[in-house]
């Protein structure tokens, strides 16, 4: 399309996980909750009343922000709503990265762009979540991949070259997707001490690990250069609702505002995301369902020859060994057949495994005679 920016022109959009529309199909590709979301969201919703569309919505949502600080002991203005974590991505990369400026050229070279480095871009690991780099590429903001360690945690040396490469924000996915490795806090803290820009740590898999990183947000934890990502999507089961939040240093969560849309969160997802925050209590215990759930898939699956990473998430990632019956494609189309989605991603590091959500014991079971249905042919 000759009217589209260069970048956009250039852009590879995400990709996201197949949305097949019928119910009748096991759905282990994207990380969803294999629950109904909890009875407060339900009775939150059929006690809504439609009159309260007639006005604009709070455009900061502040009772969600209020239980949500209570949640985390934090202050309301440590809190930005968005429209799923997914919004809070995109802002934080409108709000801390530079687009990329071309370089004048003055000696007839054609590098312009291509041979850029840093000056304000965005930093990942790699691999990580696929979106981070489609979010960079759109603001045409360039990126500086610092692959991970053979074990999946983060390089030690990550801090110095981020500044080396004059990176302004980098995103770490932590518990990770896609491997489920859990980074210790006292790795992300040094991280965030030596590293000269913001250190956004995306916990949207959070609620199915053993710890967190809210230390590093609180006002006494001596740093003002890190924001956590949280989502109702995964450990909620509300992905339809698009709410996520932001926490950090109150001037950070100040400068994002400036960049929302004025209206980011719409009444009834604010409604019913106060609802879902508030009685915390009422999801938690699925959250140990799923990790004793997840435990016992990675036995049978290493049981079944495979190798299974460690996982502090609702999904597992799975190594398929060279000499395996069937390689990981196969495996993952013969699913698919039968009407059970998994995750493949076809890119160095992960094309030989898979990634599957933990669903429910009689998914989980689905799954598992399948495979074994696919080896004994
Ligand atoms: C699911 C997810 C998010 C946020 O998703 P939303 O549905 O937009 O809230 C962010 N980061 C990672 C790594 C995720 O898997």
């Amino acid at each position: 399309m000759a009217y589209e920016r260069d970048n956009i022109r250039r852009l590879q959009a995400y990709v996201p996980g197949e949305q097949p529309v019928t119910d009748r199909l096991i759905k282990l590709n994207t990380n969803e909750h294999p629950d109904p979301p909890c009875s407060a969201v339900f009775e939150a919703m059929v006690s809504l009343d439609p009159k309260i569309l007639r006005r604009y919505p709070c455009p900061t949502a502040l009772e969600f922000r209020k239980a949500a600080a209570t949640a985390h002991k934090l202050d309301p203005d440590q809190i930005i709503a968005t429209n799923g974590g997914d919004e809070l991505l995109r802002l934080t990369i409108t709000v801390f990265c530079n687009p990329r400026t071309p370089e004048k050229n003055t000696d007839n070279s054609s590098q312009t762009s291509e041979s850029f480095r840093g000056g304000g871009g965005l930093g990942v690991t790699d691999p990580t979540y696929s979106l981070y780099e489609v979010l960079a590429n759109i603001h045409d903001t360039p990126v500086t991949k610092i692959p991970l360690n053979e074990d999946w945690s983060l390089a030690a040396d990550m801090a110095t070259q981020l500044n080396i490469a004059g990176v302004s924000l980098a995103m770490v996915v932590n518990p990770q997707a896609p491997s489920g490795h859990l980074e210790p806090v006292s790795s992300l803290q040094k991280l965030a001490e030596n590293f000269q820009g913001i250190l956004l740590i995306d916990e949207a898999y959070v609620d199915f690990a053993k710890t967190d990183a809210l230390e590093l947000v609180r006002p006494d934890s001596g740093l003002d250069n890190v924001l956590i990502l949280r989502t109702l999507s995964k450990g909620y089961s509300l992905a339809g609702l698009r709410f996520g939040y932001g926490m950090g240093h109150v001037n950070l969560i100040t400068s994002l505002h400036k960049a929302r849309d004025s209206y980011n969160t719409d009444a009834i997802s604010q409604h019913l995301a106060t609802a879902a925050i508030k009685n915390r209590d009422q999801v938690a215990p699925t959250w140990k369902q799923i990790i004793a759930h997840r435990q016992n898939m990675a036995q049978q699956l290493t049981s079944r020859g495979m190798e299974v990473l460690p996982s502090e998430t609702n999904f597992l990632l799975v190594k398929i060994p060279t000499g395996y019956k069937h390689p990981a494609p196969r495996i993952y189309q013969t699913l698919k057949e039968q009407g059970i989605f998994v995750r493949y991603f076809n890119q160095p590091r992960l094309s030989d495994c898979l990634r599957i959500t933990i669903g429910t014991p009689s998914q989980n079971q689905t799954l598992l005679t399948a495979l074994d249905k696919m080896n004994d042919s």
